[in-house]
């Protein structure tokens, strides 16, 4: 079970990987065409056909086009959700680093290595994508939902976590 674990990073990993060498953006300023690394595949936001994106060439961030997939065209059905929030990234940050502290200090009841990996691996993860684009300057409300759903599961743990440590007396 730890060890099938250690395989979803892994996984992700590979499959971020595999993605960066396949996919090429369009960036909306300056028409620039680009494949992105790695890094910027796990920690980018991504609408079906777009990604916020810094443009290699203009150095502007936005929701850029995926033009190529495999050498392919590929035609956006769908347009992205177009906003102009203003991300307060610390914030995010704070919560995020506040729900950890939070399991933290539930788990010292009950200790279990297995949750403990699992939780850490998602707060790491998301704050990790708040870093990356508060260092890039991207802004989105989507940072705001992607962090209320890390929140909520591992607010979940807490919960059920609560509850066993409770029952079992
Ligand atoms: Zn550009």
């Amino acid at each position: 079970m730890g060890f099938a674990l250690l395989l979803v990073p892994l996984f992700i990993l590979l499959f971020g990987r595999y993605l960066s060498t396949k996919i090429e953006y369009k960036c909306s300023k300056c028409g620039c065409e680009f494949k992105i690394s790695t890094t910027a595949t796990l920690l980018t936001l991504q609408q079906v056909y777009f990604r916020l994106l810094k443009c290699p060439k203009c150095g502007e961030n936005s929701w850029c086009r995926i033009v190529r997939y495999k050498d392919r065209e590929v035609i956006a059905k769908v347009r992205q959700i177009d906003e102009k929030t203003k991300t307060n990234h610390t914030v995010l940050l704070f919560v995020l680093i506040l729900t950890y502290l939070t399991y933290i200090a539930i788990w010292i009841l009950k200790p279990n290595y297995l949750l403990l990996a699992v939780v850490t691996a998602i707060f790491v993860y998301f704050a990790a994508i708040v870093v990356y684009a508060a260092r890039n300057g991207y802004n989105s409300s989507l940072y705001l939902i992607l962090i209320f759903v890390s929140v909520l599961l591992i607010g979940i743990i807490v919960f059920v976590q609560s509850i066993v440590i409770l029952t079992s007396g």
